[in-house]
């Protein structure tokens, strides 16, 4: 099962940090794509445990504009990219 530790190691190993980068602050208010990207993660449900939300954990690469974002389960610890 993939995992945030997994995901987060996998990331640091193709150069992904946590985080967001800075030019997103330039599309959105920070606090509004937290907000938005938290509402994603509550309306979905885990495809494992079933438990509705996973909490959201971004994650970004400084040498480029890859950004993205993870949702984690916090029943079971299932982890995917949303
Ligand atoms: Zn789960």
């Amino acid at each position: 099962m993939q995992t945030i530790v997994t995901v987060q190691e996998t990331a640091a190993s193709q150069s992904f940090q946590p985080g967001r980068p800075a030019w997103v602050g330039n599309l959105l208010l920070d606090d509004t794509l937290e907000r938005l990207e938290r509402v994603v993660g509550a309306t979905m449900r885990c495809p494992r445990c079933r438990r509705a939300g996973l909490e959201t954990r971004p994650m970004y690469r400084p040498s480029s504009p890859d950004y993205r974002v993870v949702g984690v389960c916090p029943g079971c610890g299932f982890t995917a990219e949303i």
